[in-house]
């Protein structure tokens, strides 16, 4: 898969979480199939913290699979499970056709801030999953990446050298948390530069359609909002309309400028949605013209 992100053209990647009941599941599929004929190099599809959660992650991956023209990627994480266990998912994956795995560690369930706790017969760190994948089988693997650094690390210097080594253990890209200026996403480029590691960095982008989804990029950056982007948003925090043209209009922004500074793809969180990608796919040139 990671062929598809050095391609001469720029791609564009999107991720879903797997559905919770009948409704939402109608829903992803729409998504699914409206954002298949744009032709993304991959949909991933992330790893529940629970046992129900995760049947759906695998039930999904394996109708993507099946069902669509799609590449699809894997997430998983070493969340209450033993290593035979997440041999067995990784077996299962190879089973039904998926060559793509997102290697995270997760957070401690209940509480994403919680103190972690690894399974007494289990992986700490996702460096140790990225190896199990690795010795498992001929997998393209990918890692988290986190621009502001992730929320347990001591600081950045710390924080990219760790992530330097997850990459060094058999990583072949890696996908940014999401952040809020173009800017943010650069310097952790050139972080992991600066060690000399060169494996491909994917930004990953939430169109701000809605006051929402400001506020969940920044609980999951972990930054506050910029004077730059509130000057632009905050005006029209009580008109939905204006609100989702301003937001569109500067991930847009955002996304070309990090085309212009040649990053291989854009990643999309989508929350299952598709038509805001759509639009920001649409006017950045990432689909084929036939679309
Ligand atoms: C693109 C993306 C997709 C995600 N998908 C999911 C998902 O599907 N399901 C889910 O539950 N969560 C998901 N997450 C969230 C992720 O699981 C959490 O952010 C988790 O806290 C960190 O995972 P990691 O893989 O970066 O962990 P790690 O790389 O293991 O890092 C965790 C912490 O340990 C430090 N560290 C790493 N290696 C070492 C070492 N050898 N020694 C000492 N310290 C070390 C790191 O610096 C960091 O502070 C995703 C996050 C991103 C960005």
């Amino acid at each position: 898969m990671v062929e598809r992100l050095s391609g001469r053209a720029p791609a564009f990647s999107v991720e879903f979480f797997p559905p919770r009941d009948e409704a939402d599941e109608l829903v992803l599929w729409r998504a699914i199939r409206e954002l298949e004929a744009l032709d993304p190099a991959f949909v991933s599809i992330t790893y529940g913290a629970g046992g129900s959660s995760r049947d759906r992650t695998i039930r999904t991956t394996g109708r993507v699979v099946q069902e669509t023209t799609l590449v699809p990627m894997a997430h998983l994480t070493a969340v209450d499970h033993s290593v035979a266990e997440l041999r067995n998912v990784i077996g299962w994956y190879a089973a039904v056709g998926v060559r793509n795995i997102l290697a995270v560690r997760g957070d401690p369930p209940g509480d994403p801030h919680g103190e972690w706790v690894a399974h007494p017969q289990g992986l700490t760190y996702a460096e140790e999953l990225v190896r199990l994948c690795r010795e498992l089988g001929d997998f393209c693997v990918g890692v988290a990446a986190f621009p502001y650094g992730h929320p347990r690390s001591a600081d950045l210097d710390t924080d990219t050298r760790y992530l330097v080594r997850k990459l060094r253990a058999g990583a072949d890209f890696a996908i940014a948390q999401l952040f809020l200026e173009a800017e943010d996403f650069l310097r952790l480029r050139d972080r992991v530069a600066a060690l000399g590691c060169d494996v491909p960095l994917l930004p990953g982008l939430m169109p701000l359609t809605t006051p929402r989804t400001l506020a969940k990029t920044v609980e999951l950056s972990g930054a506050p909002v910029p004077p730059a982007v509130a000057r632009r948003l905050e005006p029209w925090a009580d008109d939905p309309v204006a609100f989702r043209r301003a937001g569109v209009d500067l991930v847009t922004e955002m996304g070309q400028r990090l085309l212009d500074e040649g990053v291989p793809g854009l990643h999309f969180y989508t929350f299952n949605r598709s038509k805001a990608t759509r639009e920001v796919v649409g006017r950045l040139g990432l689909v084929p013209a036939r679309a």
